[in-house]
Order: C-alpha cells, then sequence, then structure tokens
C-alpha cells in the first residue's frame, strides 16, 4: 500500500465525510459485533476506529500489531460525532506475538519490567505523553538560553579528574591511563566565561558513582548547566533559574495540553519564588519538629518538610534555600565578606526535592587557593583548573540542574525512574 499518501490519525478525523484516506499503526483492540469488525488503530496523533464487514482475516490480527488500512471517512455512531474510517482495504506490516510481555492497557505491570520492555511500555499513552512533555521542556530549555544570550558548549565527557569529590567517580580504561566519567562539566564552564563568552550552557549527561537506590537518583543523568559572568550576587543566578521555570511551565502548558490532560496534571505558572536563609529555614523547620545543627545539610525529609511548609505559607510550589554552611559546600563556592562559614550559594526546591544547586564562585585565585586548602583540595592537582583564575577572570556564578528531576516534579511522578527512557542505577545496566 502507498505510504506517500499516509495521513496521520489527527487528521484523518479532520477529513471531509466520504475523503478516501490511508492511515497506518497499531492495532490497539479489535472487538466483533455479528459480522462486523472494529479496529481502533493509534498511531503518534491519535486513535481512529476502522469499521469492516468484509475482511474475515481481521479476526486473526493481534493487539500491538502493525497495519496500513484504506478505506472512506464517515461520521460514525459515536455520540460525538467522531467520524470512522470504512475499511477497503489493508496490509499487516508486522503481526505482533502473542500474549504482551507487558500490560499496556491497565498498565498493572510493575516498573521494572516496564523499563525492561521499554519500547512497548512507551506506547502506553501516558508513558508516551512523560516524554513528549520531556522533549518540549528540552526545547523551552534551549529556546530560554539562546532567547537570554547563552552560548551552546558541549564539553568532555571522559576527563583525567573533577573538581568535586573523588568518590561519585566511574573509573574508565583509557588506553594504558586512567580516566573518569564527567560527574560535572564545572571545571568547562568556568572556563568559558573566562574565556570571553561570559555567558555558557551545557545541555548534556552527568554520572555519578552513587550507589544509592532512592527515587530520585540515578548514576546517569541529564545535566542542565550554565554559567555566567560579571555578575554582582547570586541572586543574578537565581533570577536567571527564576526565570527558566517560569519559562518552561509556561512553554509546557502552551505545547502540552493533551499529553498533560492525559496525565491528569495542572501545571501552575510560579509568583516571585521565596528566597529563604539556611538559618531561617532550620527554624521554620525546627518549628515543626525537624531539628537540624548549624553544620547540617537538608535530608531528603527536611526538603519534603520545607516544601510543604512554604507551599502554605507562600503559596509556592518553589524555594530558594540560600546561604549553606562553607562545611557542606565544595571549595570553589565564595564566602560572604563577613561571614567565614557561610556560602552564596543556593539550592532550588520544587515540591519538596532539590532540583538545582548554584552559587557565585570564588574568582580571585589567592582567595581560592586558600579555600582549597581549607578543603584539603591541592588546585594544582587539578589540571588546568587553577589557570582560568590567573590570566583575567570575571566575577562569576552558575547552577547546576538534573533535567529527569525537573521532570519528575514538574509532573509529580513517584520515581524519577518514570521520566528517564532507559534509566541507569546501581542495578540496571540496560535496556
Ligand atoms: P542530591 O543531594 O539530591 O543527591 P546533589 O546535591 O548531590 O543531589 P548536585 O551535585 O547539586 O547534586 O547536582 C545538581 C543537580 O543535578 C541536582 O540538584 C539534581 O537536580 C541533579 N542530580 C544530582 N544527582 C543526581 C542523581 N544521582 N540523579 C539524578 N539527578 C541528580
Ligand atoms: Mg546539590
Amino acid at each position: 500500500m502507498n505510504l506517500e499518501k499516509r495521513k496521520y490519525v489527527k487528521d484523518a478525523l479532520n477529513e471531509k465525510d466520504n475523503s478516501k484516506v490511508v492511515v497506518a499503526g497499531w492495532v490497539e483492540k479489535i472487538k466483533s459485533m455479528g459480522n462486523i469488525n472494529f479496529i481502533n488503530l493509534r498511531d503518534r496523533t491519535g486513535v481512529l476506529q476502522i469499521v469492516s464487514q468484509r475482511f474475515k482475516e481481521i479476526n486473526k490480527l493481534t493487539p500491538e500489531s502493525v497495519i496500513v488500512a484504506s478505506g472512506i471517512m464517515k461520521k460514525g455512531q459515536k455520540k460525538s460525532g467522531e467520524k470512522e474510517l470504512l475499511l477497503e482495504d489493508f496490509e499487516v506490516m508486522n503481526k505482533a506475538e502473542t500474549p504482551l510481555p507487558i500490560d499496556l492497557v491497565q498498565d498493572t505491570t510493575q516498573i521494572d519490567k516496564r523499563i525492561n520492555n521499554r519500547f512497548l511500555d512507551a506506547r502506553n499513552p501516558k508513558v508516551n505523553a512523560i516524554f513528549r512533555i520531556r522533549s518540549e521542556i528540552f526545547k523551552a530549555i534551549v529556546d530560554f538560553f539562546s532567547e537570554e544570550g547563552f552560548i551552546n558548549i558541549n564539553t568532555p565527557k571522559i576527563t583525567s579528574s573533577g573538581v568535586e569529590s573523588g568518590a561519585e567517580l566511574f573509573e574508565v580504561k583509557y588506553f594504558n591511563k586512567g580516566a573518569y566519567l564527567s560527574q560535572s562539566p564545572q571545571i568547562y564552564k568556568q572556563m568559558m566565561v573566562a574565556a570571553g563568552f561570559e555567558k555558557v550552557y551545557e545541555i548534556g549527561p552527568v554520572f555519578r558513582a552513587e550507589k544509592s537506590r532512592t527515587v530520585r537518583h540515578l548514576t546517569e543523568f541529564t545535566g542542565v548547566d550554565m554559567e555566567m559572568g560579571f555578575i554582582e550576587s547570586e541572586d543574578d543566578v537565581m533570577d536567571v533559574v527564576e526565570r527558566m521555570m517560569k519559562y518552561i511551565i509556561r512553554h509546557t502548558t502552551a505545547k502540552c495540553e493533551y499529553e498533560l490532560d492525559t496525565l491528569n496534571i495542572e501545571l501552575k505558572i510560579p509568583n516571585k519564588i521565596p528566597r529563604i536563609k539556611m538559618k531561617e529555614v532550620k527554624l521554620m523547620l525546627d518549628k515543626c519538629g525537624k531539628k537540624l545543627g548549624e553544620e547540617d545539610d537538608l535530608d531528603s525529609e527536611a526538603e519534603k518538610l520545607i516544601g510543604e511548609i512554604v507551599k502554605e505559607k507562600y503559596n509556592s510550589e518553589f524555594v530558594f534555600v540560600t546561604d549553606y554552611p562553607w562545611s557542606k559546600r565544595p571549595f570553589y563556592h565564595m564566602k560572604p565578606k563577613n561571614n567565614k562559614n557561610s556560602t552564596k550559594s543556593f539550592d532550588l526546591i520544587f515540591n519538596g526535592t532539590e532540583i538545582a544547586t548554584g552559587a557565585q564562585r570564588e574568582h580571585r585565585y589567592e582567595i581560592l587557593k586558600q579555600q582549597g586548602k581549607e578543603k584539603g583540595v591541592n588546585l594544582d592537582s587539578i589540571k588546568g583548573y587553577k589557570d582560568i583564575f590567573r590570566f583575567g577572570c570575571p566575577t562569576h556564578g552558575g547552577v547546576g540542574l538534573g533535567l529527569d528531576r525537573i521532570v519528575q516534579c514538574l509532573l509529580k511522578l513517584d520515581n524519577i525512574r518514570e521520566s528517564i527512557l532507559f534509566p541507569r542505577d546501581p542495578d540496571r545496566l540496560s535496556p
């Protein structure tokens, strides 16, 4: 059959009565009533009912087989007046075996088995909707950075070392040397600010050898990283992150009406995102019975709780927690003028989960060297890092977000593995 004339289901449904069309897709359901057969045909745009009285072979079709069908569009029996296709001819492109390894209709299959059969699982309209939305979020981020004058960069994922703790590095064999998978583009984005690009971003893979089996950690995820020069403070970085989150939500709401409906999700564009100092956050948590010491980080329970508190108090799904203790931040975060124990840093928490960490970076070589010493980091041991600060480096700051976490939190998915097609974790290396 001629695929050149193929129409998507959505367009076929808008054809005039009696138009002849060719459609193609997956057999979602087959039903017989007397000597009339019905097929629900699904393609990437929707589902079309096909009606036939002529073809006995239809009874032999199996669910999820791929067919090409031609016929005449007619007003159907449904109350909605939705058109259906009166079948004139059809071809089986590929017959699906039975039974299917997973349940697409009631989606009762557990997540592990679904991921093992991801190509089938993604035919489920709900799963499909997640990844279409993810694609639009990706586009929104690219559009946003581009509109704000950021330059896209791609940095190496095989490296000799990182600036973060070595504990989370995956070692790889690199000919006769040791190398690591990149756990952050930190060095390179700072380099490219100093290179004169001033504002850069990267969306790329990030590898973390974290043996954590949680619903928010992967060993490979998609990082959204940016770095910007000539800032006055970390507030400038938060301003960009805040505009980006609004941009993403606005774009997704406009472009993904059908998908959001499918998932029963209503997005809300945030008002001004509150910025609350860590000290104050700890007081708020304390009042709710969660005690944390001065030097403590927020654990996931604390993040969840502060998420609930700001929703109640500020009617906000987002909160910037600022001024993290120096003991919990890497050596390159800048300290404020009058407090040696704090940093000009922040996390963004969305519905109770961290989605971003950012800061103003220390750009003054002597101070950076001193801060390295305090943390037991020898700047000389990080190839190429110290030179960034020796030959002309403006004030700068940046942030790292996780795309998978953004998708998870935006769509209120209970497991990060729902927001990535092929998750990697300590137990999973395929498909
Ligand atoms: P967490 O405290 O949740 O483990 P982190 O503070 O170690 O995260 P960062 O180094 O701040 O992570 O990374 C920046 C962002 O990248 C995080 O805010 C998060 O959105 C994302 N991210 C970090 N680690 C992971 C991971 N293992 N899986 C998925 N996303 C991650
Ligand atoms: Mg973090």
